[in-house]
């Protein structure tokens, strides 16, 4: 069946219940954004015209709001707990209903066990029959209880599931044998899936897809007017627990109110929290229109260095403000920080929010050394001379939230085996069922080798497709996530098996080719003249990187504003 955009929510509303106060905080939002997202329905159906989309059966299956699972969130949502995650599920609830998908929404293993028509109670009862829906998407919790509910099926099976997963699994740990072998075990990695099933928060992880949420957009009118009611010298904190406040803040807190009068939206029952300094206005907690008006008038949104890699900062640039952020230096990771130890990742965060500074900068976010005062004096002095206009990259805006869906929908494909790549010279040109001839752009990189291909190679349709790809070796001890940054692109792993062969290599020059487990690979090692190709797919990693090797590296291009998607993507 063709799947038809919808833009009237009540279904939506009505299948995500209530009670608690998680369910409450999502459909208030749902509800306040009900016209955007109306308006951009229309936009992407314009822009797609007539073409086929598929409507897909859908179970989306929240697991950290279980009870099962502890729901250690719904008790907090009134009290300055983590918001990010309701916020995503709230807008991945809603563009799959506005995409036109036939959903069934599950918050319970009841009601999961419901769905997939396996007998209630406990124990693992293995779905017999075949899956009831084309995609699940849910997260790890869920995914442990699919486990236990679904049995030795849940393996035959998962080619379907999607992991909505903040921030992010890289394929190293996401492999069960690999990751038990070279240490890269945690509580959450080691399913054996395609990395790309991983969905994140902020696209920071090129191994997985990216998911996001949507912010409020403003239209003309509202753009105008905040930029007329700008109070120069107000600034909010981006931090609604106590606990964010703690320990050595009073110094640049001090510097700050010295210019600017300091607001908080700091959650507290019936005293003023003792960590947040008396010239601070402190609002409470607010609902997240009432937040959004805050931000409308205030210059600066300003991050004391947790919470990491949150929407609220998104927010605080939609609506004018000037987000200013910590540095880390050294960069915290799940080696060195408390709150990344045990997530399947060792990606390195160089501030509090990556995103805000790599793909949004300067003039909206200024990131600066908060130890150094001089320099923390001086950005808060030019934030309040510099004038900027609301701004919200395209990818968070609800149009661009659903055309990256859409795109992931219709063209991820996880449970089709993906063939092999042929070089040219052994297969027959333009053969069957959508080949087509590629030939790959020499890019030359600073201090790297480019590479291309001697000759034409066909390739099965593919997507991203094949005329995104440039191929490239990175620095010794380079990852190919930097490598294709530093030259204006982005890793695509999914371009990993055209790379993966000897062709690719030719230029290189080795001595001797051959083929092992390691997810750093395909790479080559310049002192030794040895190259390695990779021999299980699963480990094929943007990520990975090693001192003593040369790394090939498939990048794509991507659109402005909308890094999921490559130019001939849509
Ligand atoms: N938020 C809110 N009221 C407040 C402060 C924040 O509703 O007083 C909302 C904010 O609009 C954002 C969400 O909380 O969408 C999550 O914010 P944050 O960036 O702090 O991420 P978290 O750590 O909660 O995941």
């Amino acid at each position: 069946r063709q799947a038809a955009f919808r833009t009237d929510l009540s279904v939506l509303l009505d299948q995500v219940g209530g009670g608690k106060e998680s369910l409450s905080f999502m459909k208030r939002r749902i509800r306040r954004l009900a016209p955007q997202w109306a308006t951009a329905a229309n936009r992407l159906g314009a822009k797609l015209g007539q073409r086929w989309r598929d409507q897909k059966k859908i179970l989306i299956h929240v697991g950290f709001l279980t009870e099962e699972s502890g729901d250690v969130f719904s008790p907090k949502v009134l009290k300055g707990g983590p918001l990010g995650e309701m916020v995503q599920w709230a807008d991945i609830l809603t563009a799959l209903h506005v995409l036109g998908h036939n959903l069934k929404i599950s918050m319970s293993v009841k009601e999961l066990q419901g769905f997939l028509g396996v007998p209630p109670g406990r124990g693992s009862c293995p779905l017999t029959g075949p899956l009831p829906f084309d995609l699940i998407y849910t997260d790890y919790h869920g995914l442990q209880q699919m486990k236990q509910h679904m049995g030795l099926s849940l393996k035959k099976h998962k080619c379907h599931i999607r992991v909505i997963d903040t921030f992010g699994t890289e394929p190293a740990y996401n492999h069960e044998e690999y990751a038990t072998l070279h240490g890269y075990r945690t509580n959450w990695g080691y399913w054996n899936l395609n990395a790309r099933q991983y969905m994140t928060m902020f696209p920071h992880t090129p191994d997985n897809s990216f998911m996001g949420f949507v912010s409020e957009e403003l239209n003309e009118t509202e753009k105008r007017s905040i930029q007329q009611n700008k109070v120069n010298n107000m600034a909010v904190v981006y931090g609604k627990e106590a606990s964010m406040w703690k320990q050595g803040k009073d110094s640049f807190l001090e510097i700050l109110h010295k210019y600017m009068e300091v607001h908080g939206t700091v959650y507290y029952e019936t005293q003023r929290p003792p960590e947040v300094p008396a010239f601070v206005k402190n609002h409470g907690l607010l609902p997240q229109h009432e937040l959004q008006q805050l931000l409308r008038k205030a210059k600066l949104f300003i991050g004391f260095g947790f919470p990491y890699e949150g929407p609220a900062p998104l927010e605080a640039i939609a609506n004018g403000c000037i987000f200013l952020q910590p540095k880390f230096q050294p960069p915290h990771s799940s080696l060195n920080h408390e709150f990344f130890r045990g997530k399947p990742t060792s990606r390195e965060v160089f501030s509090q929010h990556p995103y805000a500074e790599e793909y949004i900068g300067r003039p909206y976010v200024m990131t600066v050394d908060y130890n150094n005062s001089l320099e923390f004096d001086s950005a808060v002095k030019e934030i309040m001379r510099t004038k900027v206009e609301p701004y919200l990259p395209y990818e968070y805006t609800c149009e661009g939230m659903l055309e990256r869906v859409h795109a992931y929908i219709q063209n991820q494909d996880f449970c089709v085996p993906e063939p092999p790549f042929i070089p040219a010279n052994f297969s027959r040109l333009g053969s069957a069922s959508g080949s087509r001839v590629i030939r790959p752009l020499f890019v030359p990189l600073p201090n790297s080798t480019a590479l291309g291909w001697a000759s034409n190679v066909t390739a099965p349709a593919a997507w991203p497709p094949l005329s995104s790809l440039r191929l490239l070796v990175s620095q010794e001890g380079q990852s190919c996530v930097e490598a294709c940054q530093s030259a204006g692109f982005i890793c695509e792993p999914a371009h990993f098996r055209f790379v993966n062969n000897k062709e690719a290599l030719l230029e290189v020059q080795c001595e001797v080719v051959d083929s092992e487990i390691n997810h750093i690979l395909p790479a080559f090692s310049v002192m030794r003249r040895e190259c390695s190709l990779q021999r299980e797919p699963l480990l094929f990693s943007c990520a990975g990187h090693s001192p003593k090797y040369r790394r090939l590296c498939p990048c794509r291009d991507f659109l402005r504003g909308q890094v999921a998607l490559c130019r001939d993507c849509l």
